[in-house]
């Protein structure tokens, strides 16, 4: 047996060396730890949300606690906690966080509230809103969706999240009134059964537009019965679809 020379030894250095580089280039996405992840969400909360001028405590507190990369895909968690939509499969997404922040404060929720999403998708939003409210309604239209999302909710202890697999438009006539409403996901029209879901001094929130094109997001109140409509921004968000079977 020879010993290993120097020259053996440089030249093992260096395969080492490349293999530790090709895992690199194979694994970009390394995970991340779990108190990096609450790093990341604090650090989200005050360059993303707190900078954008958003003031309510209680949507603050809940996006600094709600873990949102556990809503994501394995692959795209290190990603969870940047400045941007997500995909979560399904040619969905996941929405900035900071629209999540602004329609949720827009809601002007009290604690004893009701309130129905449409679009579940993922369930963060869902997540967000049952922090602050009693009770929350959501619905998706993506079967697949729909069960991940209360899969995920459930692993995390949620107990005042009810989600349903079915068409927004029909919304949830069993449980209306609802004191606030929420769409992730944009209609060409405000759909009627939301108008008429909504209560008396109740607070909707939604992407107004067609698929493709620049959409506006509204918060409509109700007074007296009558509607009011408040144009707040341009957005773009996934259409809402009709089911057709
Ligand atoms: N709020 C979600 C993101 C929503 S993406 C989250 O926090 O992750 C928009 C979602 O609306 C998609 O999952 C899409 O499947 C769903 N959707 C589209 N049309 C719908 C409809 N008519 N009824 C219910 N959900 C619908």
């Amino acid at each position: 047996m020879r010993d290993t020379g120097k020259g053996d030894r440089v030249l093992m250095a260096a395969a080492i060396w490349t293999l530790m580089l090709a895992a690199g280039g194979l694994f970009p996405d390394a995970p991340v730890r779990a108190d990096d992840f609450l790093r990341l969400r604090n650090e989200m909360v005050s360059g993303q949300i707190v900078s954008r001028g958003i003031k309510d405590t209680r949507v603050l507190d809940a996006m600094r606690k709600v873990p949102r990369h556990r809503f994501i895909p394995e692959r795209q968690r290190p990603h969870a906690y940047e400045d941007c939509p997500l995909s979560i499969g399904e040619g969905q997404t996941i929405s900035q966080p900071y629209i999540v922040a602004f329609m949720t404060e827009a809601l002007d929720l009290k604690k004893e509230d009701r309130v129905l999403e449409i679009g579940t998708g993922s369930g963060y939003q869902a997540a967000i809103l049952a922090e602050i409210v009693s009770r929350v309604y959501t619905i998706e239209i993506v079967d697949s969706l729909a069960e991940r999302a209360q899969k995920t909710l459930k692993s995390l202890g949620y107990t005042n999240i009810d989600v349903r697999h079915g068409d927004g438009y029909k919304g949830w006539p069993e449980e209306a009134p609802f004191d606030a409403i929420i769409v992730t996901c944009a209609p060409e029209d405000i759909p009627e059964a939301l108008k008429e879901h909504l209560a008396e001094g109740g607070r909707m929130i939604l992407p107004l537009g067609s698929a493709g094109s620049v959409q506006t997001l509204i918060k409509i109140s109700k007074e007296k019965g009558i509607l009011r409509v408040k144009d707040e921004m341009a957005v773009r968000f996934v259409p809402m679809v009709r089911q057709t079977r």
